[in-house]
């Protein structure tokens, strides 16, 4: 089979197969579509069971970074380059010096930034060969952990959600019940505090969850039930797949709006059961593309107030969506995937114009 027959190919406009016999490095980065700006989008570096499945996950991840940065308003396309190899084992340099030479061989079609496997001293190193890398702590750029903005995107699209189903945003005395007080988690968490909500949270690392009961009073419970929590919010900050067959008969929280990636185990299938319950869930993609604002904003040097600032309208881009999947009765991370395929179809427009 050939990539054009591949069911996850959606029309890219590139993908690159690359080789270094000397490191066994091989890798491969899918560019979906540049209509918006330069591809960008994480290297991930896992351990596939042969290279169609790295390549189903190139195809797959850039599309979504296409989608993701459209919602955020970027000057980005998508893209996504994957390592094939297990990162614990198999990274070494030289492998990462390969794989910045082949992102620099695009010249600059392809920017990179972190995925899973990937570290900032992996990104110190890929940044030897090639300056088409962001997302990390540069000498002499702003920017670095994106995780403290995608946490205030996160706490800005609960404050729409909330605003959305009462019809205030105040979020005083509301109970929001946090899956994962990690480096998204914890920061939401703060400002929900600071909000006047009353937080219950749940992570599989004890330290963690103290640090949330200790300086914010948390309520702490067992992870396997957070879903479950009597809660105005379900804020999923941890894992992907929290949304599925068995969780979602079990979710009470009205609002389902959180920072973790992939919260739909199968988006047709449980995009709809959501719904069905009447459970407003805010698109992950959307709700935490603070992370790639910021990325974005050391690409082109923003200032720290500009980020910010498009941050905030993550708020706004989710109540459009919200209200759009209300009128036509239908999911929100359908009508999410919708917009974002318009506003690059209307860009795609304006510049053949
Ligand atoms: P993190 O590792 O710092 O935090 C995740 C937390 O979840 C950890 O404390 C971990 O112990 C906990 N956890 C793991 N399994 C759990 C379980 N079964 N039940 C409860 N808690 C569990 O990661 P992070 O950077 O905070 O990212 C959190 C999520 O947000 C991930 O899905 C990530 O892909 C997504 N995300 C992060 C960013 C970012 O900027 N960091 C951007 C976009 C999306």
């Amino acid at each position: 089979m050939s990539v054009f027959e591949m069911p996850d190919y959606d029309g890219h406009e590139d993908v690159a197969f690359f080789a270094d016999k000397a490191t066994g490095y091989r890798g491969l980065v899918a560019i979906h579509d540049s209509t918006l700006g330069p591809a960008c989008g994480g290297t991930r570096m896992w351990a596939y069971a042969d290279s169609t499945a790295a390549l189903t996950d190139a195809l797959r991840l850039s599309r979504g970074m296409s989608y993701k940065n459209a919602m955020a308003e970027l000057p980005l396309g998508g893209g996504k380059s994957v390592i094939i190899g297990d990162a614990r084992t198999a990274k070494t340099p030289a492998v990462m010096r390969a794989h910045g030479r082949a992102v620099d061989s695009l010249g600059g079609r392809y920017v990179t930034a972190m995925d899973v496997g990937m570290t900032e001293a992996d990104m110190e190193t890929m940044a030897s060969v090639t300056r088409h890398v962001a997302g990390y702590a540069q000498p002499g750029k702003s920017g670095g952990d994106p995780s403290p903005m995608t946490a205030w995107g996160v706490f800005c699209g609960i404050r729409a959600a909330v605003a959305f189903v009462n019809g205030s945003d105040d979020l005083k005395g509301l109970r929001v019940a946090i899956q994962g007080v990690g480096n998204v988690g914890y920061d939401v968490a703060r400002y929900l505090k600071e909000a006047g909500a009353e937080l219950v949270v749940a992570d599989v690392n004890d330290k963690n969850v103290a640090r949330a009961v200790e300086t914010l009073g948390a309520l702490a419970v067992v992870p396997e039930l957070i879903h479950a929590e009597s809660a105005d919010v379900f804020a999923p900050c941890a894992l992907g797949a929290i949304l599925n067959d068995t969780t979602i008969p079990q979710l009470k929280a009205k609002i389902v709006a959180g920072g973790a990636n992939n919260q739909l185990a199968r988006p047709e299938r449980h995009g709809a059961a959501v719904t069905a319950r009447g459970i407003l869930y805010a698109p992950d993609y959307v709700i935490n593309g603070g992370g790639i604002i910021r990325v974005c904003g050391q690409i082109y040097d923003w200032s720290d107030d500009d980020i910010r600032a498009r941050t905030t309208r993550i708020g706004a881009t989710l109540t459009e969506v919200f209200a759009a999947a209300k009128r036509d009765n239908r999911p929100t991370h359908e009508v999410a995937d919708e917009i974002a395929r318009a506003r690059i179809e209307t860009a795609k427009i304006s510049k053949a114009a």
